[in-house]
Parts: structure tokens; sequence; C-alpha cells
């Protein structure tokens, strides 16, 4: 027990191996002080977090510029298809030329989406980065931990909310972002499930009957329900990120106009 430190932030004494205090999670190397140097009465001074505030705001941009752009593309896809299939449906060999168009729509959606998902954990890794320089608090999440959780498939449904509360509750402790997070994780997950579970149904059915023009009709419905859903999620997502950097630089104007 030798080597255990007190941590400067909050007094809590750590174990030797704890890289971060288990209380308030300041880092061992920001706030780390032998035992006995701990004053026994009186408060000490916070240890000033290390590094320096970098602006997630380009991240931002090409991660909001990208779910755009996949809503975009999801909206003209569905018109296209909208216009194509009853046209298909007139005879069998068109609806199976058209069925390989609507297959090369959802290859698309899924470059876009793994595209915007791999620039959203960059983002959201530099904004919890600039937590503790921003706000004196340190997320549960390191930087590296959000860039890994959010590219973890389902559980980063889990995650990223709740790195993107303790995130705005840190830069603006008096607004709420919780409102502002569901709306936009329950129309993406709804959306996501329908989808699954819509088109394992859909093949289920085109197994069991056959029938091509019927698949493509319902599998229409499908998308447009899909597409109509998620991109109210991604128009809140986007409002979220918006959020996040303007109490994100309103903390760094802050910081700049005390140390000028
Ligand atoms: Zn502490």
């Amino acid at each position: 027990m030798n080597d255990a430190w007190a941590c400067a932030n909050c007094r809590s004494l750590n174990e030797r191996r704890a890289s971060r205090c288990y209380r308030c999670r300041t880092p061992r190397d920001v706030g780390s002080v032998a035992p006995a140097a701990m004053p026994t009465v009186g408060p000490t001074s916070a240890p000033a977090p290390k590094g320096r505030y970098r602006s997630s705001a380009f991240r931002a941009v090409i991660t909001s510029s990208l779910i755009v752009a996949f809503c975009i593309i999801a909206i003209v896809s569905t018109a296209a298809s909208t216009n194509v299939v009853p046209a298909a449906l007139q005879s069998d060999a068109s609806a199976k030329a058209a069925l390989p168009m609507v297959l090369t729509m959802t290859y698309i959606y899924w470059g876009i989406a793994v595209a915007g998902l791999v620039t959203f954990a960059a983002w959201i890794s530099r904004v919890v980065d600039n937590v503790p320089v921003l706000t004196g608090y340190y997320p549960r999440a390191t930087p590296r931990m959000a860039l890994l959780q959010s590219l973890v498939p389902i559980l980063n449904f889990f995650w990223i909310p709740s790195i993107l509360r303790e995130v705005l509750h840190a830069q603006d402790p008096d607004r709420n972002g919780n409102a502002v997070i569901a709306a936009a994780l329950i129309p993406i997950v709804a959306a996501i499930f329908i989808a699954f579970w819509g088109q394992r149904i859909l093949l289920a059915f085109r197994l069991g009957s056959g029938d091509v023009k019927d698949t493509l009709n319902a599998g229409l419905v499908l998308q447009q329900v899909v597409v109509g859903i998620g991109i109210i999620g991604f128009v809140m997502l986007v409002a979220v990120i918006a959020r996040v950097e303007r109490t994100a630089s309103a903390r760094a104007r802050g910081l700049a106009a005390g140390s000028a």
C-alpha cells in the first residue's frame, strides 16, 4: 500500500495500479499526490487538466454531412423505387430487373452508414477528449473508449447515448439533453428494428409464396416506413451534434476570455 496515491481533486485514496481516480476519474498523472502530502484539513487546489482544447467542429461537419447525405439518398431511392416498382409489376421479367436496383441502393446505404459511423466515432472521441479541459469534469469514458464503444454494433446504442448525456450535462448543466438524445435514439432504433424484422418476414414470405410482385410491393412499403421513421431520428442526431458543438465552443470562448 506504500504506493497508493491520493487524488488532489477529490481527496480519494486510490490503489497503486489505478490509472485514474476511482471516484472522480481524474487521471493519475494529473491529480496524483502522495497521501502524506495531502493537507489534513482545508481544501486542496484542484489540479488543472492536461492537454489543450482541440476543436471537434471539423469532425462534426463531416459527420453531419454524411448523415444528411444518407437521408437524402434514402429519400431519393425510396422515391425512385416508388416510381419504378409499379411499372416493374407489369411483368415478371421487369420485376426481376428491378430487384438488383433495390439491392444496389441497399449497398450504398450501408457504405455511407459505415463511413458516417466511423466519422461519428472520431467526432465523439475528440468531444470526450475536450470535456476535462473545458469543464474540469472527467467523463466515465476515455476518448479511446468512446471511439471503440461507438463502433461496436448494437451495444453502441446503449453506450453512445450515455456518453452524449454526460458530455451535454458537463458542458451545459442548466439544460437537460436527455429529451433531444431520446428523440434521436428512439426513431433510429425503431427504424433498424422494423427494417431487420420486416426483411426477414419478406424473405420468409417470398420463400413461401414465390410471388416476386407481392414481395416487391411489400418491400416498397417497408422501405417507406423505415426511411420515414429513421430520418426523424437522424435529423435529431444532427441537432444533438450541433448542441454538443455549441456548448463546447461557448466553453472554449469562456476559457479563452478567462486566460486573456
Ligand atoms: Zn478523485
